[in-house]
């Protein structure tokens, strides 16, 4: 779970989401996408999800952080 161009550990979470997404391995300081904002999502209580955002979307971003407020 190496990146493939730095050779660092992209970390078990990181290189699981690029898997499941079908991107390349490759850690945060290689990649030129944009950064994405990531969100748990407690509408199931037992199972929270992981909801990325792009970081230009601020009105979701908004409503999500009002959304994580209210789940703590
Ligand atoms: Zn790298």
């Amino acid at each position: 779970m190496n990146c493939i161009y730095c050779k660092n550990c992209v970390g078990i979470d990181r290189y699981e989401f690029l898997v499941e997404t079908n991107r390349k391995i490759i850690c945060k300081e290689c990649s030129v996408e944009k950064r994405a904002v990531g969100y748990m999502n407690f509408d199931h209580k037992t199972a929270p999800s992981l909801v990325m955002v792009p970081s230009n979307a601020k009105e979701t971003i908004r409503i999500l952080e009002r959304a994580n407020r209210r789940a703590r």
